[in-house]
This record gives structure tokens, sequence and C-alpha cells, in this order.
């Protein structure tokens, strides 16, 4: 990398950003295939990231699988007590806590929206325990409208690039919406998840093997010697 490096330490701006994420985008569509979840249906794919909260894929798509299985409607989750969503959902952990969030979503839409997800914001966030992220999530993965859903991997990642220099996933979303192309929006959460389970991980980042070794600050901060 050459003199501009360390301007990614301090977040990047105008035109460096641009050309960042340009690249990011680019190596990220090489590395993966964006997935689809829950055939894209906007109950399940709401009901599935709620599920997904605090814990790993495999235990979302497990917990996913058997509540629809036996549960298959809004107005199946709707009726049924926590007591019977609690075993099929265990493999996502925090069940006592997902069973009754799924249950009252479901009421809501049921008795608010009339059985429909709704697909804005400020909707989505009226239904119990729905925040930013959730909803984020929704308006991508179920009904293809750009936004950005900032989850533990979109906020590491973004800082260790030098993307962004934010505390909270929250500031995250408002800078990454200032910085990046809106054309970008729907991809960013997935490639940058899939990256993250992959290469950036948590811990052990995998620098050896990163196509974005060369722009991320992080890394360069490693080789300075200031990790
Ligand atoms: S170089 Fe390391 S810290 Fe930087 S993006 Fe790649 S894996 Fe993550």
């Amino acid at each position: 990398m050459g003199g501009s490096e360390s301007s990614f330490k301090h977040g990047a701006t105008g035109e460096l950003a641009i050309n960042t994420i340009d690249q990011v985008m680019h190596s990220l569509r090489e590395l993966y295939q964006l997935r689809v979840f829950e055939n894209q249906d906007p109950y399940r794919v709401l009901i599935r990231t709620i599920l997904s909260q605090r814990t790993r894929d495999e235990n979302t798509d497990r917990a996913a699988a058997q509540l629809f299985a036996e549960y298959p409607t809004l107005d199946d989750v709707a009726s049924a007590s926590p007591e019977e969503l609690e075993p099929l959902i265990r493999p996502a952990g925090f069940y006592h806590v997902k069973s009754r969030r799924i249950i009252a979503v479901s009421q809501m839409l049921q008795e608010e929206f009339g059985g429909v997800v709704p697909d804005k914001m400020k909707e989505l966030l009226l239904l119990p325990g729905v925040g930013r992220k959730t909803a984020n999530c929704v308006l991508v993965y179920a009904f293809q409208k750009p936004a950005i859903p900032v989850d533990v991997h979109v906020h590491r990642i973004s800082n260790r690039l030098g993307l962004v220099e934010t505390r909270t996933p929250e500031e995250t979303e408002l800078e990454l919406e200032r910085l990046v192309p809106r054309e970008y929006w729907i991809e960013l959460n997935d490639l940058l998840v899939q990256f993250g389970q992959t290469i950036c991980r948590p811990v052990n980042p995998r620098h050896e093997i990163c196509p974005l070794a060369d722009i991320c600050a992080c890394y360069q901060d490693i080789l300075e010697g200031n990790p």
C-alpha cells in the first residue's frame, strides 16, 4: 500500500472510500454467491432473522426448519404456546425469549397488519423485539429493498478495513449508508457475513489468504508493528 493507507485508520472519505468499496465488493463477489433465505417469504424471513439473533447460521437453519415443519404459517405460530415452540427452536439458543417473541410478533402481524409483514422500516420497528438490524434484514432478504443490516460481522469488518471508525452497529449503519453506493446495499450484508465466517473471522482472521489485505487498515497496522 502507498501513502494513502493511513487515511483508512481514521475513516475513509470521498473518492478514496468509493475506490475501496468498489474493490471490496468486486473481491467478495468473486468469492461468494448471494444466498436466498426461506424462499424470500417475508414472514419466514422475519421469523428466521429473530431466531438468528446471537447464534450461528447452522443453528438457525435447524431451528427454522424444525419450526416451519410443524408450524408452517403465521396463524399456526400465532396460536401456539411458548412451550410448544421451545423444543423446536432450541438449537437457536435463548429459546424461552425467542419463542415468546415470535409468538408476539405473529399475533401483532395478525391483529395490526392483516397478517402481512410490512415492507417499511417504520412499521417493522413497531413489532415487538424487532430492531434496526432485523428490520433491515427483512427489507433486503424478503423484499430486495436497498438497506444495510449491520450485524457483528459487518460492524467488525467495516472497522478493520478502515471504512469506518465506529463503536456501535448503529453508528456503522449510518456511516455505511453515507459511504456505500446504493447499488451495493442489497449485497453488502450477505457478502460481509460470509467473509466474516470464513476469512475475516472474529478470532484468528486469516490475513494470509485475504484478498483485501492490501487495502486493510488493520492489517497494515499489524505489518507496521502496531496491532
Ligand atoms: S487483512 Fe485480515 S483483518 Fe483485514 S480484512 Fe483481511 S482478514 Fe480481515
